[in-house]
């Protein structure tokens, strides 16, 4: 990986989606937003003086001189070490996620480890929204039985539900860097042989009839794969969904039960919601599951 060049730009809120979108056709390929303005990311060896120039000039457009403009190269070194010592060992469920660089502290020693290195996939065990999926899973996996998982990102789904006996897993991803790093993360857990990630999203599944489908995916993207999703299930499979705002418990809820689903188990961590649905199953009956993720 080459060095990173940071580049802090002081530009209005209205200004600031505009400049994104000519950065990223510039190359930059990364963005946070901040209290003033926008700092854009790319890799070094692009800051050339023909870059710099475009970057000026897109300021100027804006009425906005160069000095709203602060440059930094970011060594390669300290960005990879700060960002690895930002991951650490987590608790979810019966599991402990961790990359494969750290150590799993003694007391969670009775854990399944789970190891997975992030790469450029989201899906460290970090975000709510997987911790949410790993917890409901204990109860759910069938033994022996055939796993989908939509949105697979690092695997880590799809290897946990191995881990806790499923027999084979699907896992598709449309993010091509998920695919790459579903495999990888597959082998590192030596469950290669039983998951297959595809690169698509349920499209790129023929097979139906599977014992359990997972998918951890914002609202606006998975409500409408519902249809498709459910329909990859056998009638008795449960279905587990997160990646839901407690906000939008009702509105998910009343689709399932549109497409002959009831919610039967449910748990939240902070803004973030999930549950497990059965085909004619009626409201809940289970407490919810709630809390800190533990
Ligand atoms: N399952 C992982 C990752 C969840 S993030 C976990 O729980 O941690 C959601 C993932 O869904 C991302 O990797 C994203 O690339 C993928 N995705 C987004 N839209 C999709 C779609 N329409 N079909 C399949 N995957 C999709």
């Amino acid at each position: 990986m080459p060095d990173t060049l940071r580049l802090t730009l002081s530009i209005d809120d209205d200004a600031r989606e505009p400049l994104v979108a000519d950065l990223s056709d510039l190359g930059f390929d990364a963005f946070e937003e901040t209290a003033d303005g926008v700092v854009a990311y790319a890799p070094a060896p692009r800051w050339d003086g023909t870059t710099r120039e475009a970057v000026a000039g897109l300021l100027r457009q804006r009425g906005l001189d160069a000095r709203a403009m602060t440059e930094e190269i970011v060594p390669d070194q300290d960005w990879n070490a700060q960002w690895e010592a930002s991951l650490q060992p987590i608790e979810a469920g019966p599991f402990v996620v961790a990359p494969s660089w750290t150590e799993v502290p003694p007391d969670l020693a009775g854990a399944t480890v789970l190891r997975i290195d992030p790469k450029m996939a989201f899906g460290t065990g970090y975000h709510e929204t997987t911790r949410i999926v790993l917890r409901l899973l204990a109860d759910v996996v069938p033994a022996g039985g055939r796993v989908l998982d939509v949105g697979t990102g690092t695997g880590v789904l799809a290897i946990a539900a191995l881990r806790l006996g499923a027999a084979s897993a699907v896992g598709v991803d449309v993010d091509p860097w998920s695919v790459t790093n579903g495999r990888d993360n597959a082998a590192l857990n030596g469950v290669e042989d039983a998951l297959d990630v595809r690169e698509g999203s349920i499209e790129a599944v023929p097979e139906d009839g599977f014992d359990l489908v997972v998918s951890n995916i914002i609202r606006s993207i998975l409500e409408p794969l519902l249809p498709l999703l459910v329909a990859k299930a056998r009638p008795e499979a449960p279905v587990v969904l997160s990646g839901l705002l407690a906000t939008e418990r009702e509105r998910v809820v009343g689709v399932m039960a549109g497409l002959g689903y009831g919610l039967r188990e449910e748990a939240s961590e902070n803004e973030w919601w999930g549950g497990v649905w059965l085909a004619g199953a009626r409201g809940s009956g289970f407490a919810p599951l709630t809390g800190n993720g533990k």
